[in-house]
């Protein structure tokens, strides 16, 4: 890392989404060169990238490649190869998050088996080879309506979640391996990102309330902080902290959580990158998610992760019935409103709940937030 702050330290990023977007522009105080890996020419990273690399972050041979020129190499989408994130990292490369804690990550069940190996709450869970496996156990009554079905790998935004209510639903599963998950019965949906340096210096941003889209499972907007009791506050933290401890990861972990009726929490996900429920921390932290990624992956002291006010996200999603060339309407109006911040990620095409963009709601007070969530929503569209 001696070339940090040189101008010639080169940093890979492996996807160029709205996170690699991002994280290019927060780079950029630092005079960072960065490259990043996208299999679409016209990803949202391309147009401020200083080399953008056309290639599929899932092949060996591209990645291997991406990465040899570089310094430090690191991730916006959980999927990069890992064998070839190993191979870099035996030559020499840094990489984080370190390919072996993105494997298990890259597995909903391995997921699922490491937070029970080390004792985190986590629904009970059982993997299956095949759907058939699982009307087995169903049959036998090892499994009972309702429980939820994901698909071990690949899934994002909430593709590859079923939920099982009938055998109907098991039988109109896609051909994959699974993990069966007791279903929890969720009063909240909540997130903490937390962020850890070489050192071992660990600190979490506040935890944050997810609201997810009606019938799509992906977040419709956030709101910072979350409304809870001081104690539930503190023991969502203490759980992206332990975890982020547990992973030994250098750099992001974002930590999804549910919490119960009976007011517990338990662990759903992970994923050890910027993340979509820590946007607001661009305008609302002290130090952005994408800043505190590139100091942790970088082992420099963690940036203060203070909110400066509350603040709230909302997804800017494409319209259910539309796809095609995008067209947004009801920015310009938005902009008018105070606090309000735009994000337009710069996809050319739109299509059902696609992440187009987001606006930042900055403001004093939660419940005003909240109003002008709706608010907003009543002016924007993401459409054809
Ligand atoms: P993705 O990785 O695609 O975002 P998640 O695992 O986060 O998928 O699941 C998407 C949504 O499905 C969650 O936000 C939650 O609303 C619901 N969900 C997932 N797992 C469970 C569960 N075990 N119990 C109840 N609801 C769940």
């Amino acid at each position: 890392l001696k070339k940090l702050f040189t101008s010639s330290f080169r940093l890979g990023i492996l996807g160029g989404g709205q996170l690699g977007k991002m994280l290019t522009l927060a780079a950029a105080p630092w005079d960072i060169h960065v490259s990043c890996l996208d299999s679409s020419s016209d990803a949202p990273a391309s147009t401020v990238c200083h080399s953008f690399v056309l290639g599929d972050l899932k092949n060996y041979d591209d990645v291997l490649k991406f990465g040899e020129a570089l310094d430090i190499i690191t991730i916006e989408s959980d999927h990069a190869n890992v064998e070839a994130l190993k191979e870099l990292k035996a030559r020499g490369k840094i990489v984080h998050p370190d390919p072996e804690q993105l494997k298990i990550v890259q597995d909903k069940g391995s997921q699922r088996q490491f937070y029970a190996d080390k004792n985190f709450p986590s629904p009970r869970f059982e993997l299956f080879e095949n759907k058939e496996a699982i009307q087995i156990a169903v049959k036998k009554s090892v499994w009972s309506f309702p429980f939820v079905v994901k698909t071990r790998s690949a899934g994002y935004d909430g593709k590859g979640v079923f939920m099982m209510d009938a055998m109907e639903d098991i039988e109109a599963l896609p051909e994959a391996s699974f993990v069966a998950e007791e279903k929890v019965k969720i009063v909240k949906e909540l997130s903490v990102v937390a962020a850890r340096n070489g050192k071992g210096e660990v600190v979490c941003y506040q935890t944050v309330e997810l609201f997810p889209y009606p019938d799509a499972h992906l977040v419709d907007y956030l709101i910072c902080p979350a409304d809870l009791s001081e104690k539930i506050t503190k023991e969502a933290s203490d759980l992206g902290r332990k975890l982020i401890e547990a992973f030994q990861i250098q750099g992001l972990l974002a930590v999804e959580l549910f919490l119960d009726e009976n007011q517990k929490l338990w662990i759903n996900e992970c994923s050890p990158r910027p993340h979509n429920s820590g946007h607001h921390t661009i305008e609302g932290a002290w130090t952005s998610q994408y800043e505190q990624h590139l100091r942790g992956i970088c082992n420099l002291p963690l940036g203060s992760p203070k909110m400066k006010m509350p603040s709230a996200m909302l997804n800017l999603l494409g319209e259910a019935n539309a796809s095609g060339p995008v067209r947004y309407e009801g920015l310009v109006d938005c902009l008018a409103m105070e606090g309000v911040k735009v994000h337009i990620y710069g996809k050319k095409e739109t299509k059902a709940y696609r992440k187009m963009g987001h606006m930042t709601i900055l403001g004093d007070d939660v419940n005003r937030l909240k109003e002008m969530i709706h608010e907003i929503k009543t002016k924007v569209k993401v459409t054809i």
